[in-house]
This record gives structure tokens, C-alpha cells and sequence, in this order.
């Protein structure tokens, strides 16, 4: 048995911690107010039929009331990476792993080895389910690892390309992307700065991703020769991935989103212009998020090739918001979470119009928990005449959370994709521990999908005892 990641050690490196000072009780039942609302929305969209969870096993039931009810208490949400830590090395690696592995670990990793994985994307297929693999590497100001270790990253990245496709776990297979796992945060963030006042041709970018000397201006001889080495090591997920993986590129933090966009848009003007190969993401929490997205539709046009779009509310809004206080700028986040979502519902609009134009040329993941954002996706789908399964739509969730979304959807014919992580206990703890900091709204609201699980769970045993009398 193997981990199909490289070592640990780079990946246990435990960065800044997002914490987040939202009020989860008031936007949470806003949202559930409005869901019973909406008289126009179909009957399945009220996410409350239990049987959704059919599929599931007893011991998945169990596992995922037992980790909700821990991830209900605040306090153990914003306090799981100290407390994880103190109590491995109370206990040891064996003993912690022991118990993180069949809890935790189960609930939120697709597995360690190839089989492991096999089988957890097995189970996910016969859910009607899609996976998104997403190798859970990524890196923040101060972390830099060297280009060793990236080109390390690089070669779990080709896996991870390799095992979307060559498995048949899907027919429209994606994976997601962080590039600061192949590119130092600092130069993304020295890249960003000098994106205010130069301007970098898409041109010169792809020439570089294509191996040819380029030099940037700006940037230092050793800033320039990473910067080149970045691009190479992410042309080659892009000549990977090109006709068989869509690569969905993540958004990270402002100080860097703007050098991720640009290499992102290299990328895609190398490799979308049949079909959108790289996706890039929009945060809808941000201010300026509608005309990053407009800019991004205007330069698809402009420069003729296709246009993937990740659509999430934002995972960084509380070190964003630190930052600017910190930094006397103003807050780029949106002043309130009503705000996001009409955000979030104005991007949602402007890309299913085109798609409904034009679903070669665009495409959409509606990556979001949220149950009244889904809704609105599916009934203006409906409305456009969109296919419930074409491959221009679909839904997106990181695994092991809202599954009364995920598996309802999938039950009614939409494309739905789980956010899929995988590696050892070691190499996966720092990403749960972001996750379920950077999701403590969605986590500590989940009580609909605790309630469902343990109506299904009712059901179940009163079945067994039936069939025993
Ligand atoms: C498949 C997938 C891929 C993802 N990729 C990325 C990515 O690349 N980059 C990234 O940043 N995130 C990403 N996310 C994470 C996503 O941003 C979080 O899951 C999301 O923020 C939670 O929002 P929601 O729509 O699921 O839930 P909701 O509960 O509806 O929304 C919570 C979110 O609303 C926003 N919000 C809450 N309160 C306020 C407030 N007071 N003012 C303003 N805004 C507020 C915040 O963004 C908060 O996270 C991804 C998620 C999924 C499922």
C-alpha cells in the first residue's frame, strides 16, 4: 500500500488559520425561510425526502450523524487543528489514526491508496454521483517549498489527471487545481502587485508555458526563471488533461487571485479554444466579482476560446477581511451575505443566459451548499430549456457535506460532482482542518441534513424489526 501523494511533510505544513466571525444561526434560517417560500420551485427542491439517503450504508449513516453532531459544536470547529494535534501527540500516530481514519477521515477523503480511492469513487457512481479529484496541496505567503517540491506536486497533479480519466468513474470527468501548489505564493503575490500597473500579454504567457526564454517585466532573474518553471510544470496538466479531464483551477486569496487569473486565462486561451478544458473560479463574496466575470466573458470573446466557470461564494472572507482592516484598504468582501448571494444569483443569470445561447462555448459549476442557489439554478435551467445532464450545467459539493442536495440532485437526472479529496491521514489533516474552518456556516447549519439521516435511519431499523417479528 502506497500514498499516491508525495511525502507528508510538505503537506502537514499548517497555515494561517481561517477563521471566520459569521453569525451562522441568522443567514441559515434566512435561507431556510426561503426555501419554503418559493411556490414556483418543483416538489424535490424542498431537499426533505430522507430516501435520498438510500443508498447509503447503515455505517455511513451512523458515521456522518456522529462527525455532523461534533462539527455542531463551534467551539471543536474552530479549535480542530490544536485539537488534533495535542491529541496525537497524547496519544501517538497509531492510536489517533485508529480513530480519525473510520470518523473524520472516512466522512470527508475518498481513501490513501489507488484501491481505496477505487472503491470510494465505485460507491459515488453507484449513487449517481461525479467525482472531482483534488489533490490537497496548496501553499500561503511563507510557505514556499522550492522547486523540488513542486515539481513533486506536479507529478501527484499528472496522477491525479491520469486517474480522473483512466477509471471510467465518470463520463465528463474534472479535477480541481490549486496553482500555489506549483507556483511560490510569494511570486503569485509579487505578480498580483505588479498586475496593477503593467500589463502582461496572454501572448507571451503561452509562448513561456511552451518553453521559450521568456523575460517578464518586473521581475527579478530568479523570480523570472520560477515563474517560467511554473508555467512549464502547468502546460504540462494542461497537454495531460486536454480532451479527457476538465481542470477546474481554484481561486485562493486576493493578494494572489490576479496572477492566478492571468496564468489561469493562459491556459485557458492554450487549451479551451474546442471546449472549456480549464475552468477558472469566481468568489462571488468579492465586490468586484461581477466584473471579473464580465472581463473574463469579454476576453473569452476576444481572444475565441471557451469559457469554464467554477461559481462559489468565497472560502476566505474572514483573513480577507482581517487583511484590508489590517492594511487600512477597503474590505473587497461584499458588506453582508445577502449581498453575496445577489452576487451569486447575478453571475448565476448572466452565465446560464449564455449557456443557454451558446452551451458549447460555456460552462458552469454551480459549486455551492446552498440550497435556495441550487434551486434558483434549477428552475431557471428549466426555464432556458437547459438539459438536466448536458455536460454545460452542474452542480458541485465537497464530499461528505449536504449530501440531501448532492443525492437529490443526482436522483433527478442533474450532473453533480463531489469535491473529492484523497491522500494519508497525515497529508489530507491540514486540508480538513481549513475546510471545515473556511465552511463552519455550512458545517453548523446542517441540522436539515442530520435530521434527514436520522429519518432514514428510523426507517431502516424499523424495517429490520418488522421483518424479525
Ligand atoms: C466544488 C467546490 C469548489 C470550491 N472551490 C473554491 C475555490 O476555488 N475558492 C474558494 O474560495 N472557495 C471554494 N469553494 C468553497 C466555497 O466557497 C464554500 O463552500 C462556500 O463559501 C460556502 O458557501 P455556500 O454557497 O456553500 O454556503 P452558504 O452557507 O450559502 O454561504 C456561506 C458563504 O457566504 C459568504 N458569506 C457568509 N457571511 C457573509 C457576510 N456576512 N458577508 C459576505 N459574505 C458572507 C461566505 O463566502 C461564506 O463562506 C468551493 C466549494 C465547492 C463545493
Amino acid at each position: 500500500m502506497h500514498s499516491l501523494l508525495r511525502p507528508a511533510a510538505a503537506l502537514s505544513r499548517l497555515t494561517s488559520v481561517r477563521l471566520k466571525s459569521v453569525d451562522s444561526s441568522q443567514p441559515l434560517t434566512a435561507k431556510r425561510d426561503r426555501n419554503l417560500c418559493d411556490p414556483s420551485a418543483p416538489d424535490f427542491l424542498t431537499f426533505e425526502d430522507p430516501q435520498a439517503f438510500k443508498a447509503k450504508s447503515f455505517w455511513e449513516l451512523i458515521r456522518a450523524l456522529g462527525v455532523f453532531r461534533l462539527c455542531s459544536f463551534p467551539s471543536l470547529v474552530n479549535n480542530c487543528g490544536k485539537l488534533m494535534s495535542i491529541t496525537r501527540k497524547l496519544v501517538g500516530k497509531r492510536c489517533f489514526c485508529m480513530v480519525v481514519r473510520p470518523s473524520v477521515y472516512a466522512q470527508f477523503v475518498a481513501g490513501e491508496t489507488e484501491g481505496e480511492i477505487a472503491d470510494s469513487m465505485q460507491k459515488m457512481s453507484a449513487l449517481g454521483l461525479h467525482p472531482m479529484l483534488a489533490v490537497p496541496i496548496e501553499e500561503d505567503l511563507g510557505e514556499s517549498t522550492g522547486e523540488r517540491r513542486y515539481d513533486e506536486n506536479l507529478a501527484a497533479m499528472l496522477e491525479c489527471v491520469h486517474m480522473s480519466h483512466s477509471k471510467g468513474w465518470s463520463k465528463n470527468p474534472m479535477m480541481q487545481l490549486k496553482i500555489t501548489a506549483l507556483v511560490s505564493p510569494e511570486l503569485c503575490a509579487k505578480l498580483t502587485s505588479l498586475l496593477k500597473t503593467e500589463q502582461y500579454d496572454l501572448n507571451l504567457l503561452v509562448r513561456a508555458m511552451e518553453g521559450e526564454k521568456v523575460q517578464f517585466p518586473g521581475l527579478t532573474e530568479s523570480e523570472n526563471t520560477h515563474l517560467l518553471l511554473g508555467l512549464q510544470r502547468l502546460y504540462k496538466i494542461g497537454e495531460a488533461s486536454v480532451n479527457k479531464v476538465r481542470v477546474l483551477v481554484d481561486a485562493e486569496y486576493t493578494y494572489m487571485n490576479p496572477a492566478l487569473s492571468l496564468i489561469t486565462t493562459a491556459l485557458m486561451k492554450k487549451f479551451n479554444q474546442q471546449s472549456a478544458w480549464i475552468w477558472n473560479t469566481y468568489q462571488c463574496y468579492l465586490k468586484e466579482s461581477r466584473n471579473l466575470l464580465s472581463d473574463a466573458i469579454q476576453t473569452s470573446a476576444d481572444q475565441s476560446f471557451c469559457l469554464g466557470v467554477k461559481l462559489v461564494r468565497g472560502a476566505y472572507m474572514d483573513k480577507e477581511r482581517q487583511l484590508a482592516e489590517k492594511q487600512g484598504r477597503t474590505d473587497p468582501i461584499h458588506e453582508s451575505w445577502e449581498r453575496t448571494n445577489d452576487s451569486y444569483n447575478g453571475c448565476l443569470e448572466i452565465m446560464l443566459k449564455l449557456i443557454s445561447e451558446d452551451p458549447e462555448r460555456y460552462m458552469i459549476i454551480v459549486a455551492t451548499h446552498n440550497e435556495e442557489s441550487v434551486r434558483r439554478a434549477v428552475t431557471r435551467m428549466e426555464e432556458l430549456g437547459l438539459d438536466r445532464d448536458g455536460s454545460s450545467v452542474c452542480f458541485g459539493q465537497l464530499l461528505g457535506m449536504c449530501d440531501h442536495v448532492s443525492l437529490t440532485l443526482a436522483q433527478q437526472g442533474f450532473s453533480v460532482y463531489k469535491s473529492v479529496p484523497y491522500g494519508s491521514v497525515d497529508d489530507t489533516l491540514p486540508y480538513l482542518v481549513r475546510r471545515a474552518q473556511e465552511n463552519r456556516t455550512v458545517l453548523q447549519g446542517i441540522r436539515k441534513e442530520r435530521d434527514l439521516l436520522r429519518l432514514e435511519l428510523r426507517r431502516r431499523l424499523t424495517e429490520i424489526i418488522t421483518a424479525a417479528r
